[in-house]
């Protein structure tokens, strides 16, 4: 770090400066009155000192010369040399007060607006390092808080999104039955329930995600099989597989593999990852749930060959609300949150879940990596 920028060295500096133009003011006009005593101007004083006879007479003389060659260059030359201190200082303080009050105003006016609201405002980075540290902080700061207010008016408008959905189609079947348009028939009943399940499932959803986003899940962590656990997954969801026509097998590696994670919530999980698997498969295609130990952590991979991710939408498959076929995962039932609460889980516990694909068409494997027991 160049020290120059430093404001600690540049204030240093600045009271040297002062001291130094002092002294060299002094020094200088010293000199200049010593040169420019003309010596005419001493010899009356010279003469009477020779010609003093008494001791009186001569400490007069002395006292008398001294004076009118001293007392005029000492007093010159200190008056000089306050007054170019006195304006030293004076410039070197408006220089610093303005390298210092400057920032701090542009901190201030800052500070000011995104109290305001105003979340775009952003300050110069002055030059001096403290300084400059304190302004690439508090653009970062502001960077975040700006992060944070899109995000937020993200969450709302996706959220106002998902929520018309089935309250529209609610209100479609409402006012068919009024109009006469739909019998009030037990078919009608069910596709309303269905839509109120929608809505509430979705409500559930979010609340589990606000949960998981703010960090209040309980985990109750504990030393567990994961060999077991897999399996009672697998058998839950293999009848929707098969009413899929599709092959839910399960590949295990090892007899036993102890994970130290919450059991319930690794099978919140793998329950909506093997889901998703059974969801974007087509009939008579097949999904494959292997459990092993990799890298010293304990995985669970599920793979399927189903319709695939594209890879541009990897990176933001866990992200809330993204679906890469909207309408599709809609038209499904998801709502794209269950992958965000999945990961969080899985972060939560000191794990990870990841997605790959080799594109559209050539199926997915998401992979739950938990801690081992130790
Ligand atoms: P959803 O409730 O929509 O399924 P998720 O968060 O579980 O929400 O999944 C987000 C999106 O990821 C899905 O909409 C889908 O586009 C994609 N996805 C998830 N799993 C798979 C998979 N096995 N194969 C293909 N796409 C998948």
């Amino acid at each position: 770090m160049k020290f120059w920028r430093q404001l600690k060295w540049r204030i240093i500096a600045g009271h040297m400066l002062v001291v130094i133009v002092g002294v060299l003011m002094l020094s200088l006009m010293s000199e200049w009155l010593i040169l420019r005593t003309r010596p005419e101007d001493l010899k009356p004083l010279v003469d009477a000192l020779t010609s003093a006879n008494t001791p009186a007479a001569i400490d007069a003389s002395t006292a008398q010369l001294i004076e009118a060659f001293y007392r005029d260059a000492v007093s010159r030359s200190l008056l000089v040399a306050a007054v170019s201190a006195i304006l030293a200082g004076l410039l070197t303080g408006a220089f610093l007060a303005r390298e210092i009050l400057q920032p701090l105003n542009q901190l201030t006016t800052g500070s000011q607006r995104i109290a305001q609201g105003r979340y775009s405002e952003r300050v110069t980075i002055p030059s001096s390092t403290e300084l400059a540290v304190v302004a690439t902080n508090f653009n970062q700061m502001a960077e975040a808080l700006e992060q944070v207010e899109l995000t937020r008016v993200a969450l709302i408008s996706n959220v106002m999104h998902e929520l018309r959905t089935p309250l529209t189609g609610l209100e479609g079947y409402l006012e068919g039955l009024m109009d006469g348009l739909f019998a009030s028939e037990p078919e009608t009943f069910a596709l309303m329930s269905h839509e109120v399940r929608r809505l509430s499932r979705l409500v559930d959803d979010l609340q589990a995600l606000s949960k998981v986003e703010a960090g209040q899940i309980s985990l109750q962590m504990t030393d567990f099989d994961l060999v077991p656990l897999v399996s009672r997954v697998v058998a839950q969801l293999k009848p929707q597989a098969v009413a899929q026509c599709l092959k839910l097998v399960e590949n295990q590696a090892q007899p036993q593999i102890m994970a130290c994670a919450d059991p319930d919530r690794t099978a919140q999980i793998l329950v909506n990852v093997i889901g998703n698997a059974i969801r974007y498969t087509p009939e008579e295609g097949c999904i494959t749930v292997s459990v092993q130990i990799a890298d010293n952590t304990a995985s669970v991979r599920v793979s399927d060959d189903g319709i695939g991710i594209p890879t541009e939408a990897l990176p933001y498959l866990f992200e809330r609300f993204y679906r890469v076929d909207r309408s599709r995962a809609r038209s499904s039932g998801g709502s794209g949150i269950g992958l965000t609460i999945s990961r969080h889980l899985a972060w939560a516990m000191g794990g990870d879940l990841t997605a790959a694909s080799d594109g559209p068409g050539q199926g997915s494997t998401f992979t739950l990596i938990l801690p081992l027991a130790r």
